[in-house]
């Protein structure tokens, strides 16, 4: 075992305090990463909160991870010492199951193993980047292009992928437009990757208070959602939502918005069901749909399209001993748009 310095909860409410922490042995398939970088995602809140179900504590969180290669496992043939990395929502799946096998181990039939609080293959409970290093399957590291500047290439390892993906799989390009609501850390992600992709993209957010940003990161149009005038002006109008808010939203209202066969996709995750009247589907042939990360190959895909396109995310650095505040920042959504924690100051 490597024992390696980290920030973990003790209990679902305690603060994110300074501890040690067991990684395993460097196995023939593994990685040794010494982390860089770590982005603080909404998720690792809501996990060690318990809004998602019990954990077990102490808990260290974290699956937007940047660092570099310290040392590599014996059979390990893809990554050499030196190399920039990333880790992003899980380290390891079945590889054996039909969508396994398609790529798309985020959708594992027996589950993928998550960065943070899954039970590993060697039965321990999984622990996330709030850490100076962690240890990771091979084929579960992605390679982060010179290009993109590991101070700020954490959050694509969930913001960017989480938004990637979708706007991939339901064709987000030239001639098409996309709505994305919500301007938070996925949200003006979802901006940057839809318009680096050639869609025509409006923003539907609160407020206008982040129209200046919503429009330098690729945004023609930005439409306050408290102006009921948005929705009559805006009907029929979108071939794909992406909507990343995370507590419930008026259904019937943000449907009524998508043109033929348009699809309104939920990444953000609210604790409660949200309701969906069904009438509002029949008319254009609607869809509406969940998404979840993206498999490892696409995942690379992204990485190397937001290199080629300059893409990257707004972050705010912070040190470790200010995660707790952080934290508290992110649940006011007082962030542009994402904090990163410099692991350097993890001592
Ligand atoms: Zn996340
Ligand atoms: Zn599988």
């Amino acid at each position: 075992m490597l024992n390696v310095t980290a920030y973990a909860a003790a209990s679902p409410t305690a603060d994110i305090l300074p501890t040690t922490i067991e990684r395993r042995d460097v196995g023939p398939d593994d990685v040794l990463i010494e982390i860089k970088y770590a982005g603080i995602c909404h998720s690792d809140i809501h996990t060690v909160r318990g809004d998602w179900g019990a954990q077990t504590y102490p808990l260290t969180v974290g699956h937007e991870i940047a660092g570099v290669v310290a040392e590599v496992g014996s059979a390990v043939t893809k990554w050499a010492v030196g190399t920039s990395v990333g880790v992003g929502c899980m380290v390891n799946s079945c590889r054996e199951c039909a969508n396994c096998r398609a790529g798309l181990e985020q959708y594992c039939e027996g589950g993928n193993v998550g960065t943070y609080g899954s039970i590993d293959r060697d039965g321990t409970v999984t622990q996330g980047g709030y850490s100076t290093h962690i240890v990771v399957d091979q084929d579960f590291v992605l390679r982060i292009p010179e290009a993109i500047d590991l101070a700020v290439a954490a959050p694509l390892l969930c913001a960017g992928i989480t938004t990637y993906s979708p706007l991939r799989h339901w064709n987000a390009a030239p001639g098409r437009k996309v709505a994305v609501v919500g301007m938070g850390g996925l949200g003006h992600m979802a901006v940057k990757l839809a318009h680096a992709l050639g869609a025509e993209v409006t923003v539907l957010s609160q407020t206008l208070s982040k129209e200046a940003d919503g429009r330098a990161f690729g945004a023609t149009r930005y439409f306050a959602t408290s102006d009921p005038a948005t929705f009559s002006e805006l009907t029929n109008e979108f071939d794909l939502i992406i909507n990343t808010v995370s507590a419930e939203i008026d259904m019937r209202a943000y449907l009524s918005l998508l043109r033929l066969d348009g699809v309104l996709v939920n990444v953000g995750a609210p604790p409660e069901p949200l309701p969906v009247p069904v009438f509002a589907l029949f008319t254009n042939r609607r869809s509406f749909a969940g998404s979840s990360i993206g498999g490892i190959a696409e995942t690379q895909e992204m990485l190397d399209f937001c290199a080629e396109h300059g893409v990257v995310p707004e972050t705010e650095l912070i040190a470790a001993d200010q995660i707790t505040e952080a934290w508290l920042r992110v649940l006011k959504s007082d962030v542009r748009y994402r904090f990163v924690i410099d692991v350097a100051t993890m001592v």
